[in-house]
């Protein structure tokens, strides 16, 4: 057998995929082999874009054969370095992008079945073009891909209500490393056949095997919607909110998200065209969206209200009797809803261009969030005082990017208090029992840190699993475990 050269590992793949789908030139693949936030850097024999899953079931025969490390690519928009290749260059990235048709919806079954690489915007239009909904809803929605939304198990903007990607999965089509097609595509909702590998894929970001094919849980189309931004007294009356809007709308929370003032500062600072939602800033508020899917709910009433527009009126009105609201607006039109949305949605852009943040993404239990909340405040200041604290997100359920960003107008020194903002941060989290990642995953970047808050019995299983699934270990080395 020849020496397995770079030349000859791009020849081979040119044979296997075609000469379009084999990407090897500095240019061409240098947008595969970073992150999106430009903190990881790797190489790359070649970047793989296959078509179909006999050419991925190929593609992990021949590095299997050969030893070759395999690191999976969807839109290149996860947070954890995940999709990077390391340094040693011994890898083909492959990227998903191209397998990206719709095989299938099945109306009467509720569900899609999609290939790996579709954008998750598609799933959404193609969705709403057979007059139902996908409700997986992230910023990234236009770029990132299904598959990576299943390797990370994606939450968003709508878990309160449907559930994380995980529980929009109804069945999956995976290949091994060694080439084997695992075919778990089963529009079931029930099944209890044994180990439920399904579920063993979301979530390993692409250390077990490439998703290539999916199917997807659909929902009634919501049609009428009331989305309202609040000014709330703290953190403790945004939690009582959020348990009175679902008991007054029957559960029909779509989002809750925490917005506190630091998060509108950054915005405006970098995005000043974005409307401001209130008159003034205040120090804490939420966004949130009921949405019915009953026409009824939407018809104009002789005040000009509609019913669940009602609802919103009816719970802020006694939620401000009770102080637990300081000021609201009501969207009365789309183009209110949107800006309101954009506030929420362009967040993640603005701390890009605002320079050094230490990111993270907690989960606590709701009953937490105030205590947890206050003592990182304090903490937080007493570190820095002019850092200005993001601890924002997904609320309704309970989980907060809660990102630290250097004080305005930069500062040197950021970087030296970052290890005691993490300290801090992941002292809390394990105080009141909470969680490192809620959504992100793993990847590299908390890598070390799951070694350190996880027991001996848990991460022992997990390598089993892994080296069960990849004894050579070839899949993506070197992210979780
Ligand atoms: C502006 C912005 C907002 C965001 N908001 C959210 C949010 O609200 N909630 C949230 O959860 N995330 C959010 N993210 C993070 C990111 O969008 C998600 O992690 C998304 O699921 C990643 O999808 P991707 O296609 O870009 O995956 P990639 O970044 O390409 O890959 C992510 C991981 O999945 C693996 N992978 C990719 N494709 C496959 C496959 N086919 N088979 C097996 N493994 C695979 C990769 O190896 C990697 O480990 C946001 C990102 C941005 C840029």
């Amino acid at each position: 057998m020849p020496e397995m050269t770079s030349d000859i590992i791009i020849k081979d793949l040119v044979s296997m995929l075609g000469i379009k789908a084999v990407l090897h030139h500095d240019d061409d693949t240098a947008p595969f082999l970073s992150d999106w936030h430009s903190r990881y850097h790797g190489k790359a024999y070649a970047v793989a874009l296959p078509e179909t899953t006999d050419q991925v079931s190929a593609l992990l025969a021949y590095a299997d054969k050969h030893n070759i490390i395999v690191v999976p690519q969807g839109g290149n928009t996860g947070f954890m370095g995940g999709a990077t290749p390391d340094a040693s260059g011994h890898t083909i990235l492959l990227s998903l992008r191209r397998m990206n048709k719709i095989r299938q919806i099945d109306k009467q079954n509720m569900s899609m079945t999609v290939e790996a690489g579709c954008i998750l915007q598609t799933l959404q239009d193609s969705a709403d073009d057979a007059g139902l909904y996908f409700p997986l809803n992230l910023a990234a929605k236009g770029s990132c891909t299904i598959g990576g939304n299943l390797g990370t198990n994606a939450g968003g903007l709508n878990v309160v209500r449907y559930g994380t990607t995980r529980q929009l999965t109804l069945g999956l089509e995976v290949v091994l490393m060694g080439g084997e097609v695992i075919e778990l595509l089963s529009g079931l909702r029930k099944d209890n056949t044994g180990y439920d590998l399904k579920n063993l894929f979301i979530g390993s970001e692409g250390t077990l095997g490439v998703i290539t094919a999916a199917t997807m849980r659909l929902f009634p189309k919501p049609v009428a919607r009331s989305t309202a931004f609040a000014e709330v007294r703290d953190v403790s009356a945004a939690v009582e909110l959020l348990h009175r809007v679902q008991a007054a709308s029957g559960g029909m929370v779509e989002a809750f998200e925490l917005i506190p003032a630091d998060i509108l500062h950054v915005l405006f600072e970098y995005f000043p065209k974005i409307p401001q939602p209130l008159a003034t800033i205040g120090a804490m508020n939420v966004l949130m969206e009921i949405g019915s899917t009953n026409p009824a709910s939407n018809q104009v009433d002789g005040n000009g209200n509609t019913p669940i527009r009602q609802i919103m009126e009816d719970v802020l009105e006694t939620a401000f009797e009770d102080g637990l609201v300081i000021d609201a607006t009501i969207a009365s039109s789309d183009a209110q809803r949107d800006a309101l949305w954009d506030v929420r949605e362009t967040a993640p852009e603005s701390h890009k261009l605002a320079g050094k943040v230490a990111r993270s993404d907690v989960a606590l239990p709701q009953s937490a969030i105030a205590d947890f909340y206050a003592e990182m405040v304090a903490g937080i200041k007493a570190i820095d005082p002019k850092i200005r604290i993001c601890g924002y997100g997904h609320l309704g359920d309970g989980n907060l990017h809660f990102n630290l960003v250097q004080a305005a107008g930069g500062d040197p020194d950021f970087d030296a208090k970052t290890p005691k903002l993490y300290d801090l941060l992941y002292g809390n989290i394990a105080k009141y029992n909470g969680s490192i990642s809620a959504e992100h995953g793993i990847g590299q970047l908390k890598r070390d840190q799951l070694a350190k808050v996880k027991s001996p019995a848990i991460l022992n299983t997990m390598r089993s699993i892994k080296s069960a699934l990849d004894p050579k270990n070839l899949m993506n080395p070197g992210k979780i475990i």
